[in-house]
């Protein structure tokens, strides 16, 4: 469908504007603009184009203006969820969501918001989306039992939205919006009830969320247990900080240097969720009786983020499994491990300095038998035959 009512020239502009990502300038001209869902050529709305520009400010400055999140008519049927998929920017996504966006709607081909990100490999969209959590599920816990702190609600909802699934991860993520020192009782309380409100749901009931509440439940029921054990206890673990001492727990290697310790935690929370006829419980535990069984840290991953963000984040961070960034720090002596930042490779040293060696051993054996002859320098190869020459 195409628009072919003429624009004003302060409609002009705001489509100019948003194509240049021109903040200011929009600015000035939202308070002249008169129908915020006028509609281009094209039969898009200011809101869509700056949802595929990606741009969260002029997004959230349009939504705050009146625009509809939800009209569509576009030719092709893509609404700004759609377009916010493919723009890459996953904070877009969730400003349209948390703006009433539906992201079950599909666009002429069929296909979800959702998918579409997926489909031009915007995995981070695709978490954004599938991990979204309407606010007033949260805001439900401010007067119903067990109760909300108001000053963590906000924190709370961004906690339980986290697409992280890496316990160490996860424990970053609930000091940083949640903080240790207080409220984790209740933190704790609500997430039950939510796993619980949701498996309760019926034909609408959402397995992979109610899950994703019971594991954060249980990483913050360790850490409960983890501070009791620590004003119990006495000597140096006493005086740890509770972050580092968790951490430590999580990544001590066996003998054959595998996370066990992890490994079996993780079984056990997987235990503990008490609906077993549940798919998402039979798809678990079939994964992990399987032969070719893979760590149950990844059984979880794939329950919770579907395959593709498993196979991306294979190789991330040694300390929380973030996956891959450009900004990645790597062990300077043996080259052989990456991290997020200077906090996670200080987090793994007590257990990356054991192997540090052998690893900085085994990446010089390997570079010394690693080129073949096509791969010498010429001065090299020069050199070998000449020796070879001198031989005979
Ligand atoms: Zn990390
Ligand atoms: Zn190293």
């Amino acid at each position: 469908m195409t628009n072919t009512k003429e624009l004003s020239e302060t409609e002009k502009k705001v489509f100019e504007a948003i194509e240049k990502n021109d903040v200011i300038l929009l600015k000035t001209l939202l308070p002249e603009l008169e129908n915020p869902n006028v509609m281009d050529e094209n039969s898009m709305t200011p809101l869509q184009h700056a949802a595929y520009k990606g741009n969260k400010e002029i997004v959230q400055l349009l939504l705050d203006h009146g625009s509809d999140v939800n009209l569509c008519e576009h030719q092709h049927n893509y609404t700004a969820l759609h377009f916010a998929g493919l723009s890459g920017n996953p904070a877009v996504c969730i400003s349209l969501l948390l703006a009433g966006a539906k992201a079950q709607v599909t666009n002429s081909v069929g296909r979800t918001p959702c998918q579409m990100a997926g489909f031009v490999g915007n995995n981070n969209c695709v978490d954004a989306i599938n991990h979204f959590v309407p606010r007033e599920d949260v805001d439900y816990y401010l007067t119903h039992e067990p109760l909300l702190p108001p000053i963590l609600a906000g924190k709370f909802h961004s906690f339980i939205m986290q697409s992280s699934v890496h316990p160490v991860r996860v424990v970053f993520n609930l000091q940083k919006y949640i903080g240790l020192s207080s409220h984790l009782e209740e933190v704790k309380a609500i997430l039950m009830a939510m796993r619980d409100k949701e498996m309760k749901k019926g034909p609408e009931v959402n397995e992979v969320m109610a899950f994703k509440f019971h594991y954060l439940a249980c990483l913050v029921g360790e850490i409960i247990a983890l501070k009791k054990k620590q004003t119990e206890g006495e000597g140096k673990k006493k005086t740890m900080d509770t972050v580092d001492l968790f951490t430590r727990n999580m990544l001590k290697p066996n003998k054959e240097g595998e996370l066990e310790f992890m490994d079996n935690l993780l079984k056990e929370y997987i235990k503990d969720f008490s609906y077993r006829e549940s798919m998402i419980f039979r798809q678990m535990v079939t994964s992990l009786t399987n032969e070719s069984a893979t760590s149950t840290l990844n059984v979880i991953k794939i329950a919770l983020n579907g395959n593709m963000s498993f196979f991306n984040s294979s190789q991330g961070c040694a300390t929380c499994g973030e996956p891959d960034k450009n900004y990645v720090k790597k062990c300077a002596k043996c080259k052989s491990v990456i991290y997020c930042d200077k906090n996670c490779q200080r987090m793994h040293w007590h257990w990356h300095k054991r192997e540090c060696d052998r690893l900085q051993n085994d990446a010089t054996l390997s570079e010394k038998n690693a080129p073949d002859a096509s791969e010498l320098s010429a001065e090299l190869q020069k050199v070998l035959i000449d020796t070879k020459n001198e031989g005979q």
